[in-house]
């Protein structure tokens, strides 16, 4: 029999636009949402895309800031404000991965203006009212309504030029949203659903993507799935596997989404002794599967992503250090987090064995 239903959610207030030629569509969200005048937001890497763009909004477009940097340095966020306060623009259109979309939030945290989101990788920042900003080495992180996009536009075109390791890395980052909100203390059976489906749709997408990463049906299912991991990251809150990465990447400066791709199995196979029914799910999404943790594992090998954190930069020394950090704060987490076995786990996701919990 299935246990008592007892939980609560809050549905969050965005549109989300998914399509081939999604893009086409921006001049309308932003019409739709009374904008008038946005600025484009971006990192380095993608200011032809943002001019793209510009040319599509016409006089929409008050101008193009391409300096988005991975976690939000606060010199970044600044200049980022002082230019849209400048331009007198009314909303940002934030193209790219996190970093754009998280200097969207930085900017609307300030001024409080609007936001569009154009999703490049699989992050999934744009489904949530989270932002982060970065000073002298330490992310700070919190919620505000006001920096959850108004809207989103998934376009697959847009991500056939993410690289194939890059796109493995960002998908195992989004799986690792659903897997926490499967085990999260206020998960709920619409976010049980979305997650599994989430799970599913990534887990199948990835080794298309690998394979061919022009491949639009595969580029769109893997949207699709980081669109519904990143709702499940929106609507609950993260345990351990987020809490390390968040360690990892703010103390010895990891890269983001390969970091949740090494430490997932291993969080995962910590967490799966106490967390039977996120299991259950789990093996649904992924073809059966027993123990998703290993499999999990395998399927990192199989899209050719790291797993180790050795082979990311972190010495050994640092394990000790780490697991200090992740003990200090308390958070709930489906399994008691111990020395003994956090520094296990963190061993086994260090030196690139499997995953044993
Ligand atoms: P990113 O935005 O830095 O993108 C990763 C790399 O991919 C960059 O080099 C970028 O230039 C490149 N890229 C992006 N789109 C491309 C495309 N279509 N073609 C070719 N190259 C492309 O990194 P990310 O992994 O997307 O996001 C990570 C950041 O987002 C971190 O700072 C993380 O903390 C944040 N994040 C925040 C939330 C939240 O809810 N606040 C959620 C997830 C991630």
């Amino acid at each position: 029999m299935n246990a008592m239903l007892d939980f609560g959610y809050q549905s969050l207030p965005m549109r989300v636009v998914m399509g081939p030629h999604a893009l086409d569509r921006l001049a309308e969200e932003i019409d739709r949402a009374g904008l008038k005048r946005v600025v484009i937001l971006c990192s380095p890497e993608q200011e032809a895309l943002a001019v793209t763009v510009a040319g599509l909004i016409g006089e929409r477009a008050a101008g193009i800031h391409p300096h988005a940097r991975m976690h939000v340095p606060v010199e970044s966020a600044t200049r980022a404000r002082d230019r849209v306060a400048e331009l007198n623009a009314d909303g940002c259109v934030a193209v790219g991965g996190g970093s754009a979309i998280g200097l969207g939030k930085a900017v609307a945290l300030r001024h409080g203006l609007p936001i569009i989101a154009v999703p490049t990788t699989y992050a999934g920042s744009e489904m949530t009212p989270v932002w982060g900003l970065t000073e002298d080495g330490v992310k700070r992180t919190g919620k505000d309504p006001r920096v959850l996009p108004v809207s989103v536009l998934y376009d697959p075109e847009l991500t056939v030029t993410l690289p194939a390791i890059v796109s493995a890395t960002s998908g195992m980052n989004a799986i690792a949203h659903a897997v926490e909100a499967l085990y999260a203390p206020d998960t709920s059976p619409v976010v049980g659903l979305m997650a599994e489906e989430g799970v599913r749709a990534l887990a199948t997408a990835l080794p298309d993507i690998v394979a061919d990463g022009t491949d639009l049906e595969a580029r769109a299912q893997a949207q699709y799935g980081a669109w519904l991991c990143g709702a499940c990251l929106g609507a609950t809150t993260m345990s351990l596997h987020h809490k390390l990465c968040h360690a990892l990447g703010g103390t010895l400066d990891l890269p983001h989404a390969p970091t949740h791709t090494v430490v997932l199995p291993h969080a995962l196979a910590y967490n799966q002794p106490a967390a039977p029914r996120a299991v259950a799910a789990l093996g649904r999404a992924l073809d059966g599967a027993t123990d998703p943790a290993m499999w999990l594992w395998e399927l990192a090998g199989r899209l050719g992503a790291p797993r180790s954190l050795q082979e990311l930069g972190m010495v050994e020394g640092d394990i000790e250090p780490i697991v200090r950090i992740a003990l200090a704060n308390p958070y709930a987490n489906p399994r008691e987090v111990t020395d003994e076995g956090l520094t296990r786990m963190l061993r086994a996701a260090w030196s690139g064995r499997p995953p044993t919990g």
